[in-house]
């Protein structure tokens, strides 16, 4: 594979050109997928090329690797089979006995698995407010604390934290901070710029964006023991992404500015749209000057606050239900950031304990006419 890019081109420049790499062997603008998953040694029984068998080498999985590191700004990338991969692979690269503070809102199913799963391998959790900086402050332990988990906007409220703060308060008591990005996308915000030791993605979500690949990824600020032991992790547990996938990722990422910021310019109008209309009680969407994290998104995103935003019907939890019902344009599904516009009652899917209100409708924006959503939501709403 040809060596690459010119450091000084954008974001969106490399993504465009999966990094401009050229095939040396033919020529081939676009990089074959590598499939193999063993490699000859050589006669005098070493491996010169430094691949040896496909659970830790494949150069398909590096490439994408390359593209986000170059998204994210990072020196190092990993991709993984999945989000929770991703996400459970930090927390597992720690000690059990070590502390760590995880979002009061955050994406329901790790939540799940950290309060349960992860309390019982041996960590100890605190569920804290991370976008009040006070009780961030209140709940590290200095010397104990090892890792502070922070996803912003967050599921499905999008509450906004302030990475910079909160990785100033971590780093003086020496805890790692992590940044579940997925939604934000490197986009719109590169969390290692404001501070962060560590940011993760669904690649399920906006970096694949076509609803038809489950994937994880994480890039790291540096290349240290702790990152050795995250990639430990993935390989013995072989959490890893197969080539075939990491191939339509790459394909994927190669639109991914296109995708975001016409999802962001739909939720926006939508967002404007909605906060008039007669059945919303209210609209969370960060680019709302009314929204409780404005101010912080609009200082840490760049281009754009997200495809995702959320409103809650005046008419309670059935007219909320009914609404989703009512939608013809929109498809009523779980998931987000793929280029079609899915709507859901999230309260439905998150079950008792989660801070979801049962009168909430997620809306993940896509790339359509914003005339067609508009015209959807309102058609539903009015039915409910
Ligand atoms: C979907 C999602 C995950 C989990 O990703 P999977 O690929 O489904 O395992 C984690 N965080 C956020 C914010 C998500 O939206």
């Amino acid at each position: 594979m040809s060596e690459n890019p010119n450091p000084h081109w954008s974001a969106r420049t490399l993504a465009a050109q999966a990094l401009g790499r050229i095939d040396e062997a033919t020529r081939a603008v676009v990089p074959p997928i590598h499939v193999t998953t063993t490699f000859i040694r050589d006669p005098d029984n070493q491996y010169r090329t430094g691949n040896i068998y496909g659970r830790p080498d494949n150069e398909t999985v590096r490439e994408a690797e390359a593209m986000i590191a170059a998204l994210e700004g990072a020196p190092v990338a990993m991709v993984l089979g999945s989000g929770m991969s991703a996400a459970t692979a930090v927390f597992l690269a720690l000690a059990p006995g070590d502390h760590a503070i995880v979002p009061k809102v955050m994406y329901w199913a790790l939540r799940n698995w950290i309060v349960t799963d992860a309390v019982q391998w041996g960590l100890k959790i605190d569920v804290v407010d991370t976008s009040d900086l006070d009780a961030v402050r209140a709940a590290i332990r200095p010397g104990e604390t090892k890792l502070v988990w922070l996803e912003t906007p967050a599921n499905p409220l999008w509450t906004i934290t302030d990475i910079r703060a909160v990785a100033d308060i971590a780093h003086a008591a020496g805890a790692r901070v992590a940044v579940d990005s997925t939604c934000a996308t490197p986009l719109l915000t590169r969390p290692l710029e404001h501070g962060a030791d560590i940011v993760m993605h669904a690649a399920t979500k906006y970096l694949n964006g076509h609803s038809d690949v489950i994937a994880g990824a994480l890039a790291a600020a540096r290349d240290d023991a702790f990152w050795v032991r995250i990639k430990r992790v993935r390989s013995m547990l072989g959490q890893i992404l197969g080539p075939l996938e990491a191939y339509l990722l790459i394909r994927g990422m190669r639109t991914v500015d296109l995708r975001v910021r016409a999802a962001c310019a739909n939720a926006m109008e939508l967002a404007l749209r909605l906060s008039n209309h007669a059945a919303v009680a209210e609209v969370l969407y960060p680019g709302l000057p009314t929204h409780p994290g404005h101010d912080i998104a609009r200082r840490q995103m760049t281009g754009g606050f997200g495809g995702m935003l959320s409103i809650r019907v005046r008419g309670g939890e059935q007219a909320a239900i009914a609404t989703a019902a009512k939608v013809q344009l929109w498809k009523r599904a779980t998931s987000l950031g793929g280029v079609e516009s899915l709507i859901e009652h999230r309260g439905s899917i998150e079950g008792p304990g989660s801070p979801c209100p049962m009168d909430l409708l997620r809306l993940s924006t896509g790339i359509e006419d914003v005339e067609d959503l508009y015209a959807d939501l309102d058609q539903a709403l009015r039915q409910a």
